[in-house]
């Protein structure tokens, strides 16, 4: 596994925990509570409508029982009070009493009286249709102390009826006395809704059986916006229908919008790291292992060109860098050493067999002058038979210093090229050139003036040299690499065999 993949599951497993253990905190612990509560707060509500209508209901039925256990009332029905409706129903008092009809029947059902308040008084009316299309009046008649939902003038109400009796309840009864109270803006006030809920009551057109069930105490098992009741007159019909309607927002809901921005803060907080981590740890470690690689393929050594803010891993650059020119610097001197001639300080042989071969290529390219010079001290062996080996290695070294201060320019190369025996590459433009050259070289070693009293032509120590000289360079001289260096060898051997300390120059041109 790498480094990437590692941080990036990290992340990874950091986000389905806590988004997972978050997620799972808020569905199994907190919903269900904020559910509960919710729930709790709208049965309420909705108990309100049975707890307010049993009260109003109880409170009217007993006002109902008053009127119907009094002898005046009595006495109505028997025929022997005609003034009584109104003397009392009519009367400013009965407005006040939240009655909106009345109703007596004697008990063989006929219709004695009623009336039903308009425009702030009681109007009496023949047709009892015209009060209520749902009372079951075979059912009143029979039972004392009755109540239930009716349709007034086609809105909902309730009734609430009792036998009339004689007050000393001594006598049979003769009748029964109806109220009936619509649910007005009173009784709606009286449930105390919240703000925004919204209770409608309404009555339906036609009564019967209908897709929402017939409710007498209205329970809630589910939190929703809009809950619908049915209410049944006494025959079990559905007549009007009770709708609490709650605004959209008051639903709590298991994913909710701070719930959801919280989660998703959580997450964003490791990705927000993991970028951090990303471009400020991990891309530069990847860029160092992918240089690193680079290196190791090549087998070469680079700097890192990058920079870094934290601490450590800038310190670790500049470590690497200076390790790195460490290495450079090695490598340059190692080279160097590589092509420089221990003793002398000048070019080796490995060094002018490639500078050589070069400056060949080079010149078959060209079209200018060419020149290889093999020098070689005279008498050597005799020198260092008589001077000794060490004095020989000296005046090696004094030689080497005295041809490398002729050859300074940068076209010229000077190497060792064995023994007491050196080579020079340089490109006089003429053998006249060439030949001042060459005998500067010789003048310059003899006026060192080291003594060789063993030398056959002279007192102190002289060189030959021998050059092959190329007026014309150009694409003749391929393959005659060779051939040049043993023309300078002649050349050399000749000035050898002919007397020594001189110098010798042959012609290497495209016609030999
Ligand atoms: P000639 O004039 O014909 O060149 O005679 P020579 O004696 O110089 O030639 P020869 O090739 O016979 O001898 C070369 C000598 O150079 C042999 C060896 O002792 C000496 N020599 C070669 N390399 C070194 C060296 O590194 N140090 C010293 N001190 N002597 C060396
Ligand atoms: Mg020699
Ligand atoms: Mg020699």
């Amino acid at each position: 596994m790498n480094l990437k993949t590692l941080v990036w599951l990290a992340a990874l497993s950091y986000t389905l925990v806590i988004g997972g253990s978050l997620l799972m905190y808020r569905l199994l612990v907190v919903y269900p509570t904020i559910e509960q509560a919710a729930l709790e707060l709208r049965q309420n509500n909705i108990s309100a409508l049975t707890n307010v209508y049993e009260h109003d209901r109880d409170t009217f039925s007993l006002f109902n029982l008053d009127w119907a256990k009094w002898d005046n009332t009595y006495q109505y029905v028997s025929g022997q009070r005609p003034s009584f409706p109104h003397d009392n129903i009519s009367s400013p008092s009965f407005l006040e009493t939240g009655t909106d009809a009345v109703v007596i029947l004697n008990l063989q059902g006929e219709l004695l009286y009623a009336s039903q308040k308009k425009q702030k008084r009681f109007q009496t009316t023949d047709n009892i249709l015209n009060i209520t299309q749902d009372l079951d009046i075979n059912y009143v008649l029979k039972r004392d102390s009755q109540f239930g939902l009716i349709r007034h003038n086609g809105r909902p109400a309730y009734y609430v009826s009792h036998l009339i009796q004689d007050s000393a309840k001594q006598k049979k009864p003769n009748g029964v006395l109806i109220f009936i109270r619509d649910f007005n803006q009173r009784f709606f006030k009286r449930l105390n809704l919240p703000n925004g809920v919204n209770f409608e009551l309404t009555a339906l057109e036609n009564s019967g059986k209908s897709s929402v069930p017939v409710v007498s105490v209205f329970n809630i098992s589910s939190l929703k916006n809009k809950y619908v009741f049915g209410l049944g007159n006494t025959q079990g019909n559905i007549i009007a229908l009770a709708q609490f309607t709650y605004p959209e927002n008051s639903t709590p809901t298991a994913l909710d919008s701070t719930t959801m921005f919280s989660i998703t803060s959580l997450l964003t907080l490791p990705l927000f790291i993991t970028v951090i981590i990303y471009f400020m740890l991990l891309r530069p470690i990847i860029e160092i292992s992918t240089h690193i690689n680079r290196m190791k393929k090549t087998g070469e050594v680079y700097r890192l060109n990058q920079k870094n803010y934290i601490t450590e891993i800038d310190g670790f650059l500049k470590r690497f860098n200076t390790l790195v020119d460490k290495i450079h610097s090695y490598q340059k001197k190692l080279l160097n050493d590589s092509n420089t001639d221990g003793l002398t300080q000048i070019f080796n042989r490995k060094y002018f067999d490639e500078a050589y071969d070069t400056a060949w290529r080079t010149s078959t390219r060209a079209n200018s002058t060419f020149n290889i010079v093999m020098i070689d001290i005279d008498y050597f062996k005799k020198y260092n038979d008589h001077y000794g080996h060490q004095q020989g290695d000296t005046a090696l070294k004094e030689v080497a210093q005295a041809l490398h201060k002729l050859t300074r320019r940068a076209e010229d190369t000077l190497a060792r090229y064995g023994g007491e025996e050196f080579v020079i590459i340089c490109h006089s433009p003429n053998t006249e050139q060439l030949k001042a050259k060459l005998q500067s070289i010789i003048q310059s070693i003899r006026d060192l003036q080291i003594e060789h009293n063993q030398s056959d032509i002279c007192e102190t120590l002289t060189i030959s040299c021998g050059a092959c000289f190329i007026g014309t360079t150009g694409q003749w001289m391929t393959n005659l690499k060779l051939d040049a260096l043993k023309m300078a060898d002649d050349a050399l051997y000749e000035a050898k065999s002919t007397g020594r300390n001189k110098y010798c120059i042959h012609n290497f041109s495209s016609e030999d």
